[in-house]
């Protein structure tokens, strides 16, 4: 049986499809199987064509998250030292009384904005996050948090030239002659765009893969350009130069839809093909070759991954890549253009958070460290954590901890395990997973919206994001008689807002589109969302607030003592740090031959990694997959995962991109050593 609105089952094996909200492009239709009311199967829905059956095997395991040893099952307050892990078992009634009267508190003493709230990715569904929490936090008169620790560079170079215009999906793949991956692993994070990039590929069109590591579609290119860490603009720049300097810039675009391309092109100037290879230690000849081909094919498609935005030079690389397809005029064909995150490509009204509460200092989440040790105007007295683990994946992990200490600061953090932060909680209030409540999942490669429902009962004591801050809002008074206060309200409220027929197709279980489709062509069906609809190349507010201006390059941080950068893409077992809990071998850390051959290191030997700000000792993988000059370690480790219970962020200093206040998670420059020599 297949079945979408009926309750939540009980009896024997019944397939129950719903919708993945995690943070990942894809946004899969699933299908559940659920026995006797317990999950004992997550796989592949058929709802969503794109989805196609199968799913990743992150999801695929989900269910030890759900049933697993981790799982948070009761409100609880801390019994012990911060980080002890020790908690006491409270009802919801005490715990949610407890958090009301310490924000009271906190705001009689130092003011709203003496609470920091905290958040990420945990969940990307349209319910979990930005909706009754904002109307909290908005109308408490709390901090606010940039929540910038990805996708905020690229988002805001995107925003400026484009005012964030919808991109090519993954459909559209397959008509394209050439295809350009740039700083983005599909294999390991949005897995559903490899079989589009494959069948491009089968009907002919050429690959190129912009990437530090030899990914696997990078052994599938047609060229492999290993661009070292930060140096991704000049790459750029210099596919621009040789565009206007041998005259395949489309001119007629250019004077049609655009404006300040002169800035543009003497920017682009100094970087001359070989210079340009110099500086990101690729051969010339390589990067000629993609030069030409980019000229000369058409469609051709980027697609702007997040791995080249995690630098200091991060916004103008995204800057520089994004602009490629108007000066090369390559808009306007279907599978032409550029490809990236169509978050953006919804007009969501959600009228009951309110835009007319005061505003209220701003956090970058990247400086939780410091906010937590050094601020003081207010100081953070309060801080509230859900749907993320700074304590594992922000940089500067050991000022964060640091902070997490301080006796006098309250912590709450509202999740589903045990996660590295939550040891350090005040109170624990547990929260459902998505198989546990509703949800409005968002596609961000494919452009499509799908309704999540709960599959099972919440496990242990459980609660919905939207239940429980709407239950803070009514004990702070904030909320008016008519709005909504809890997880059914708030559907309801947000299915009847949705413009067009999407709330019908939700409701019907089928994935809803924009009114332009979920295939758009850009410059046909979708334009910039600018003032007049034009590309503005380098806008004067942002080109004066970046370091050195726009479409410039700033140095390698590399020092003599730690000349090795480290990156931690995503891999193929966590989604950011969700599932990190999971049992698994200790993270390796990989490492080029050459690279261990000057320091006397193989394969498997115990190593540190070490820099000013911290240390992790883990295994190495001595690999080809990654250049000489740069080691690895994955994305989202827990403490659990290393020998010295220090995630890879640990070495990661909390400086910010050019654009957009982004984490510089690959500006970690290193040294390694072996343990037994330590
Ligand atoms: S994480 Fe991505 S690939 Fe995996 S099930 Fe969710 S949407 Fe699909």
């Amino acid at each position: 049986m297949s079945d979408r609105t009926a309750p939540v089952l009980r009896g024997p094996a019944s397939v129950v499809e719903t919708a993945c909200p995690l943070d990942c492009p894809d946004a899969c239709s699933l299908a559940v199987t659920v026995q006797h009311g317990k999950i004992v199967k997550i796989d592949g829905g058929h709802a969503n064509p794109v989805t196609d059956g199968y799913i990743c095997a992150k999801v695929r395991k989900f269910g030890e998250r759900v049933y697993g040893p981790d799982r948070l099952l009761y409100p609880a307050v801390r019994d012990g030292r911060k980080g002890d892990g020790k908690f006491k078992r409270v009802t919801w009634e005490e715990a949610l009384e407890l958090v009301a009267t310490k924000f009271e508190a906190a705001k009689a003493k130092h003011g709203g904005e003496s609470i920091l709230p905290y958040s990420y990715g945990g969940s990307n569904g349209l319910l979990t996050q930005d909706n009754l929490d904002a109307q909290l936090w908005r109308r408490f008169g709390t901090s606010r948090l940039a929540r910038t620790v990805c996708a905020a560079p690229t988002g805001a170079a995107n925003m400026a030239l484009y005012g964030k215009m919808s991109s090519v999906t993954y459909q559209d793949y397959p008509e394209a002659k050439l295809i350009i991956l740039w700083g983005v692993n599909p294999s390991a994070s949005g897995i559903h765009l490899v079989p589009f990039v494959k069948e491009a590929q089968k009907r002919g069109a050429k690959l190129v893969v912009v990437d530090p590591r030899s990914t696997q579609l990078a052994h599938s290119a047609d060229i492999h350009l290993p661009v070292h860490i930060g140096a991704d603009v000049v790459v750029a720049l210099a596919l621009h130069r040789y565009l206007f300097a041998n005259g395949y810039a489309d001119q007629a675009f250019l004077a049609a839809h655009t404006h300040n391309v002169d800035i543009l092109r003497e920017r682009a100037e100094p970087w001359t093909i070989d210079e340009a290879a110099r500086v990101a230690r690729i051969d010339p000849h390589a990067l000629g070759q993609v030069a030409e081909l980019y000229a000369t094919s058409s469609p051709a498609l980027i697609r702007c991954g997040w791995g080249l935005e995690r630098n200091r030079n991060g916004g103008n690389a995204a800057m520089a890549i994004l602009s490629l397809p108007a000066v090369g005029g390559k808009f306007g064909v279907r599978g032409g253009g550029y490809s990236m995150s169509n978050s953006a490509s919804w007009n969501l009204q959600r009228p009951w958070i309110g835009t007319d509460e005061p505003q209220t200092r701003e956090i970058n989440m990247n400086h939780l460290g410091r906010a937590l040790t050094e601020y003081d105007n207010p100081p953070v007295d309060v801080l509230f954590v859900y749907n993320c683990n700074p304590a594992a994946t922000v940089p500067d992990q050991k000022r964060i901890i640091k902070g997490l200490e301080r006796n006098d600061l309250f912590t709450v953090v509202f999740e589903q395990v045990m996660t590295d932060t939550a040891l350090y909680a005040d109170v624990i209030l547990p929260a459902t997973t998505f198989l546990e409540g509703y949800d409005v999942a968002k596609a961000y490669g494919p452009i499509h919206l799908e309704l999540g429902r709960p599959v099972i009962d919440a496990v242990g004591e459980a609660r919905t994001n939207a239940d429980v801050f709407g239950e803070l809002c009514t004990r702070l008074g904030l909320l008016k008689d008519d709005e909504p206060a809890g997880e059914l309200d708030l559907m309801i409220a947000m299915l009847e807002q949705l413009p067009g027929t999407i709330g019908d197709d939700l409701r019907r279980g089928a994935p809803a589109t924009p009114e332009f489709g979920g295939a758009p062509i850009q410059f046909v069906d979708v334009f910039p969302k600018t003032p007049d609809r034009k590309i503005e190349f380098c806008p004067a507010a942002l080109d004066a607030s970046t370091p050195l201006g726009l479409y410039r390059y700033q140095p390698d941080p590399e020092t003599d003592r730690y000349p090795l950068a480290l990156i931690s893409p995503a891999s193929e077992r966590t989604i950011s740090s969700t599932l990190g809990e999971l049992p698994r071998p200790d993270a390796k850390l990989s490492m080029n031959a050459a690279d261990a051959e000057a320091r006397g290191l193989a394969d498997g030997d115990l190593v540190r990694v070490f820099n000013d700000l911290g240390e992790v000792h883990t295994t190495l993988a001595v690999t080809p997959a990654v250049r000489p000059g740069v080691v690895s370690l994955p994305k989202g480790l827990w403490r659990r995962s290393t020998r010295n219970n220090t995630c890879g962020t640990a070495l990661v200093p909390d400086t910010l991109s050019d654009l957009g206040g982004g984490a510089c998670f690959n500006d970690a420059r290193v040294q390694v050593a072996s343990l037994a020599t330590a």
